[in-house]
């Protein structure tokens, strides 16, 4: 075997094969998914000398082998590698994870006492992520089925009692309009992009963000990361954020400045963001099956997936994959969707990038990447794009509730102002 430095730059070497990982500075085994790198990261402390805009390169070095070799990891190992790692995230020696272990505890409780639930399918359940009522009652059979490998009249069993005691089922419209009423929203932090939004950005709902490269779609969530932890009479959720990141582009250090900006204590900020890299679409969707783990225990009022099609648009070329890409995207998006219904305090925004200048588009020139499954699957979007200098204009498309208009905001060192 090589020894892995030889191989650093090496191609075509096989799965199994030793490499060394630039990121975190070890030998790995090509193939194999690290927990290191599955892992949300929690930042915690933030060197203030390092401070600079590094711009927003898309940081590739080295991305390509690791797409392949995550890309062929078998199922098996995954699963593996996810269930040591939940186990770890619930029985760390984080002490602010300590506090959650009862209610993490309060959930398997409740799962425990659905009728025909034993020591056994109680394992199963967990091992498999279904530690609570609410994500049995909402993932769809054939995957509950497949991931804990219990039975198909077990399950139907299991999300039935679920869904009796959670009191899901038909609502009458006053019930729907009790439960919109309680939706709450996080200031972008431009008055104008807030007002064309009904107030900002609601809860309940997946919001998409798409336009071209540079018009702003990451710096919106990285404010919103920092927003929404701001008081609620100021326009935030005292909650904590989730980032999972496709392309490399989270910086600690735009958190910063947007923390300063607003005159908080940007070391809290940080330590309330929980960030994942995702490194393919595999891994984006394992990342996002994951969070529905950590919602309740960690208090996270925002999931960002900064962006959601990217890795599926450079894996899946050519015709021959488009179903198979699109029925992927469509599970993926569903996977959100069922968060922010099984968590009303929960927001979830995407970005998206247009596939072409909209100007030179026939037909609908507000095209975004995905196509009309994106589109169906969330329930706000707005379009970007560049204005004068630092401006960005921002426009609603596709609201169930709000009228289509446009808003100007812009980019400054401190963050998305008016
Ligand atoms: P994308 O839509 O591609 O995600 P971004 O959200 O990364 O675009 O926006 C990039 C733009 O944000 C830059 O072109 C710049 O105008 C602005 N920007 C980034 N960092 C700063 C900063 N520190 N101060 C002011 N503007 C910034
Ligand atoms: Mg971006």
């Amino acid at each position: 075997m090589a020894k892995a430095e030889e191989i650093e730059n090496g191609n075509g070497f096989k799965m199994g094969d030793p490499y060394y990982c630039k990121e975190c500075k070890r030998n790995h085994t090509k193939g194999k998914i690290y927990k290191e790198h599955l892992n949300f990261a929690l930042f915690e402390d933030a060197n203030d000398d390092d401070i600079e805009d590094e711009g927003n390169e898309l940081n590739y070095d080295d991305e390509a082998e690791l797409v392949k070799a995550f890309h062929e990891i078998d199922d098996e190992e995954s699963t593996i590698e996810i269930e040591n790692q939940l186990e770890d995230s619930i029985y760390s020696e984080d002490e602010d994870i300590s506090d959650n272990r009862d209610s993490i505890q309060d959930c398997i409780n409740a799962v425990k006492k659905l009728p025909g639930v034993g020591e056994a399918t109680l394992n199963k359940l967990i091992k498999a992520g279904f530690s609570s009522l609410e994500s049995i009652a909402f993932t769809p059979p054939k995957i509950i089925q497949q991931e804990s490998g219990l039975g198909e009249k077990t399950t139907e069993k299991l999300i039935k009692s679920s869904m009796e005691i959670l009191n899901i089922g038909f609502k009458s419209a006053e019930d729907v309009w009790e439960h919109r009423k309680n939706i709450a929203r996080i200031t972008t932090g431009s008055q104008e992009l807030d007002d064309s939004l009904g107030g900002g950005v609601e809860t309940g709902s997946v919001i998409e963000f798409f336009g071209e490269f540079r018009t702003g779609k990451t710096q919106i969530m990285h404010q919103l990361c920092v927003n929404v932890q701001l008081p609620k009479e100021n326009g935030g959720l005292e909650g904590n954020a989730l980032y999972i990141d496709t392309e490399g582009t989270f910086r600690p250090e735009r958190i910063i400045q947007m923390a300063e900006g607003l005159d908080m204590d940007h070391k809290k900020v940080l330590k309330n963001i929980i960030f994942g890299r995702a490194y393919n679409s595999d891994h984006q969707i394992l990342l996002v099956k994951e969070a529905a783990n950590i919602i309740k225990e960690r208090n996270i009022k925002l999931i960002v997936v900064d962006s959601l099609i990217g890795h599926f648009r450079s894996e899946y070329i050519g015709r021959g994959t488009l179903a198979t890409r699109q029925q992927t995207i469509n599970s993926h998006l569903h996977d959100l969707l069922r968060l922010c219904d099984i968590y009303v305090d929960l927001s979830i925004v995407v970005t998206n990038q247009v596939q072409s200048k909209p100007d030179t588009f026939y037909g609908n020139p507000l095209r975004a990447a995905g196509g009309n499954i994106v589109a169906h699957g969330s329930t706000i979007r707005v379009y970007l794009r560049k204005g004068k200098g630092e401006q960005r204009i921002a426009k609603i498309v596709d609201a169930p509730n709000l009228p289509e208009g446009e808003a100007i905001f812009s980019i400054t060192e401190n963050g998305i102002t008016d």
